[in-house]
């Protein structure tokens, strides 16, 4: 057996300040306490006394002691083993109701005492933990929410000139069947050259033979202009912010709202930044079709002899002309080249 433990004089006798439920605050000082001296017993709140056997216990949070991965045990239970090493992990802050205590003892101890009373706890532990992080989840998210939405106001106009401008391209491009997603889905151009090579024949002759090699010609930003499946993104903002107005109240009254509810507004938060943020990266590559050298390039790549699509593109302000048979204009809107606005970092 180890060394025996000494607990402290004051931590052997009921400490009975408990009256009401341990919250947030004294689970932050148990933790804290643990975490410096990895000796949850010498807390001032700890009693050290064995629980009566009918007692009725409320885990309110778990915590671990910190040790070495090769040492297993570290702290005492005053359950069952109150002088020598019990526990390290999953330690109970366990609350005593009918005593005004709290005891720091180990994650099953209590069962050995009162079986039913632990699993109830637990379960009740489980839902208490799932609960606590929901709220600090719409805490995190919350205190962006307002900014969150002013971002999504911002972002709206940009997306719809955006969504306009890449509707009336897409227009003109199926007009002309010039199919620009197809050959430049990855950003590159290419062009299909042809050169003649000698080769040495069976009978030992030369001879001359044409060959085919498709090479990089540029690579532009912004391609995704062309991909029709990106379509649409202020139709998909507009509904997402409706949706965060809704929840601007219930983040302010969540510590009220019931399980389910809770778990709705703890989901919908971090969904809805997601969206936020993908829309948004979407738009800003967009953008780049505008903001970079990209119909530049395109229209020297229209015009080499050696493109697989043959057209003139140009650009006079807020114009766009797209030439294969005929020409198209197509009208870039004020907002679509408008700084993106930041989604506020969590
Ligand atoms: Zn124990």
């Amino acid at each position: 057996m180890p060394d025996r433990i000494e607990i402290l004089e004051a931590n052997l006798r009921n400490i009975a300040i408990f009256h009401e439920e341990p919250g947030e605050q004294i689970i932050e000082e148990v933790k804290g306490h643990v975490r410096a001296t990895a000796m949850p017993w010498t807390w001032r709140g700890h009693s050290h006394t064995r629980p009566p056997d009918e007692a009725f216990v409320v885990y309110i949070e778990e915590f671990d002691v910190p040790a070495k991965d090769t040492v297993p045990r570290v702290a005492p239970c005053p359950c069952c083993t109150p002088h020598h090493p019990k526990y390290k992990n999953k330690g109970k802050i366990a609350w005593f109701p009918n005593e005004s205590v709290i005891r720091l003892i180990g994650p099953k101890c209590f069962a050995s005492i009162n079986a039913g009373g632990h699993e109830a706890a637990i379960i009740d532990l489980r839902k208490r933990q799932k609960r606590r992080s929901e709220l600090a989840t719409v805490a995190l998210h919350g205190a962006k929410l307002e900014e969150l939405v002013a971002a999504i106001d911002a972002a709206i106009p940009i997306a719809d000139h955006l969504d306009a401008f890449m509707r009336d391209l897409a227009g003109a491009a199926d007009q002309e069947r010039l199919n620009f997603w197809r050959e430049l889905r990855e950003g590159t151009l290419t062009i299909t050259e042809r050169r003649r090579s000698l080769v040495r024949k069976a009978d030992g002759r030369l001879s001359e033979r044409d060959e085919e090699f498709r090479s990089t010609f540029a690579s532009i930003l912004g391609h995704s202009i062309f991909d029709r499946s990106q379509h649409g993104s202020a139709g998909k903002l507009r509904p997402l912010r409706s949706g965060l107005a809704l929840l601007v109240n219930r983040v302010s009254e969540a510590d009220q709202l019931g399980e389910a509810d809770l778990e709705k507004v703890a989901e919908a938060l971090p969904k809805a930044r997601t969206s936020a943020l993908d829309i948004f990266s979407g738009l800003s590559d967009r953008q780049r079709f505008l903001t970079s050298n990209a119909i530049e390039i395109l229209a020297h790549w229209g015009q080499h002899p050696s493109s697989p699509l043959r057209f003139a593109i140009s650009r006079k302000r807020s114009e766009v002309t797209l030439v294969g048979h005929k020409p198209h204009v197509i009208y870039i809107g004020l907002d679509a080249t408008s700084p993106i606005p930041p989604i506020p970092e969590l």
